[in-house]
């Protein structure tokens, strides 16, 4: 890499100017937890490079982070342990920092007179905020680099869009040049004074505080299990992906989102691999609509809406139909801990509730009714908001992200949706039950699914 490559630069954004040090190029993984194709290690390569800078890959363990528990920490935890001996291999260090990157970085900066920070983009409030945080506290210059979007979320666009059908078309005019294969990492050429440590992940699991879910095991984490993963799906199951995915009686979805969620398989090496798999144009498109267009709605939502997961976020008409129906009966009422037992009237609710906390996955069309009827069975949508971000974050393997919040949005609060026909409670937010699933797929047998796993 002796010249700048546009396709790595063109992925990253400085955040805060300052004064370079001696020391190593420095990259905060956070968002994007993998060795391969990860656009922001690339990019504070390629600065290590130039610069003749050994470069360090820093990750920061927050032991409460908000909304994640155990389940969350056990599948990244090992997902993580993968990296220090394949960084070493290639002469990159790493370490591990426990506590936030606002108390921890500014100090571990200094004291190795960093040359430059990356950090991975991330459009979450409080990566926002530690960004923020980070700026004030630090010297060096600073970039954030999108590493989750085929197209960086700034490019794509500068404002909060409506819908997939206005961000779509600004997809559309750059994908071409944006969705490429992604270079591999050199040996990096400058020695680096780490050991690169072994990852003790049961040691630091037993610091985790909130234990309220347990590791799922139908899912191997990590990142060379998220490649065999995303392997197996595009060589076997791509080609059913259209016609069997809102069939939650059958494997028709990727089951990718717990990898794409913590970084361990990357979303363009993804979608590249899906675009050459020599299918047909029609069979890809349905996957490439949800993996990019929706995909990058969500973040697109995030980044530009602060009340991403608050009733303000919801658009005008929404909010308006929903503050009409606030005083309309309810057929029922729930508290949280019955929706969280599965105690509601109907079985298929309560089958999807037993799937989440036991499998830590939900299938997608499942999802949107499952949020709905919490709309329907709570007190105001301000609750069923409440609720559903609640429940979805703390047992869904993929939660605590853009697309859980943005879905959640949608269901409940007509996000990136239009209005329907005005009904009790919802008023003309889209409404969805179980008659609807049941024209849909066979829910008896779903339900014995839950019940016999
Ligand atoms: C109420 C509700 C809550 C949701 N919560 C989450 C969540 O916490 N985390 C999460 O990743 N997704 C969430 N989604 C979006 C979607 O349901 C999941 O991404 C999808 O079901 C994940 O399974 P998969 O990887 O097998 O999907 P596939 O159908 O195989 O899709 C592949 C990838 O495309 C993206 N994708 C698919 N559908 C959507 C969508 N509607 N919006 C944005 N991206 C999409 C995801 O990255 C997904 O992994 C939620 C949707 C709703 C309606």
């Amino acid at each position: 890499m002796d010249r700048r490559n546009i396709d790595i630069d063109r992925r990253g954004r400085q955040v805060a100017s300052g004064k370079r040090g001696l020391g190593s190029v420095v990259y905060l993984m956070s968002r994007e937890q993998r060795v391969d194709d990860n656009w922001a290690l690339l990019w504070a390569q390629q600065e290590a490079i130039i610069r003749e800078k050994a470069l360090l890959v820093v990750f920061c363990l927050v032991a409460d982070y908000p909304g994640a528990n155990l389940r969350h920490y056990l599948f990244m935890l090992k997902g993580l342990a993968e990296l220090p001996a394949r960084l070493a291999e290639i002469n990159i260090g790493f370490k591990l920092l426990e506590g936030s990157p606002v108390d921890v970085l500014p100090g571990f900066l200094q004291r190795c007179d960093a040359h430059l920070l990356v950090c991975d983009f991330d459009p979450l409030r409080i990566k926002r905020k530690w960004q923020e945080q980070l700026k004030a506290a630090i010297s060096v210059p600073f970039y954030e680099v999108d590493g989750h979007n085929v197209i960086p979320a700034w490019i794509t666009s500068g404002k909060k869009e409506y819908g997939a059908y206005t961000i779509r078309p600004k997809i559309k005019r750059l994908v071409d040049q944006y969705l490429t294969d992604i270079p591999a990492l050199q040996r990096h050429p400058v020695e680096i004074e780490t050991d690169n440590l072994k990852i003790a992940e049961d040691h630091l699991a037993e610091k985790i505080s909130d234990r309220i879910a347990g590791a799922v095991d139908w899912l191997q984490p990590g990142e060379k299990a998220g490649q065999e993963a995303m392997r197996d799906f595009v060589d076997n199951r791509l080609i059913t992906y259209s016609a069997q995915r809102n069939n939650p009686c059958l494997k028709g979805q990727s089951g990718l989102s717990p990898y794409l969620h913590f970084g361990q398989l990357a979303p363009q090496r993804l979608a590249w691999q899906v675009s050459r798999s020599g299918l047909a144009p029609a069979i890809l498109g349905d996957f490439l609509e949800e993996l990019i267009v929706r995909r990058e709605l969500a973040d697109n939502f995030c980044l530009y809406e602060p009340a991403y997961d608050r009733f303000a976020g919801f658009p005008e008409w929404a909010q308006k139909t929903l503050q009409a129906h606030r005083q309309d009966p309810r057929d029922a009422l729930y508290s949280l801990e019955q929706f969280e037992a599965a105690q509601t009237h109907e079985g298929l609710w309560n089958a999807c509730q037993r799937d989440l906390v036991i499998h830590g996955k939900l299938h997608g069309y499942l999802r949107m009714y499952w949020a709905k009827k919490i709309l329907e069975w709570t007190i105001e949508p301000e609750e069923a908001l409440e609720y559903a971000i609640i429940l979805n974050d703390r047992y869904s393997l993929d939660g605590r992200d853009a697309n859980g919040y943005t879905g959640i949005a949608w269901s409940i609060g007509g996000v990136h949706d239009r209005a329907w026909r005005e009904r009790p409670v919802f008023g003309k937010i889209r409404y969805m039950n179980e008659a609807g699933c049941r024209r849909k797929f066979d829910v008896d047998c779903y339900i014995r699914s839950v019940r016999l796993s």
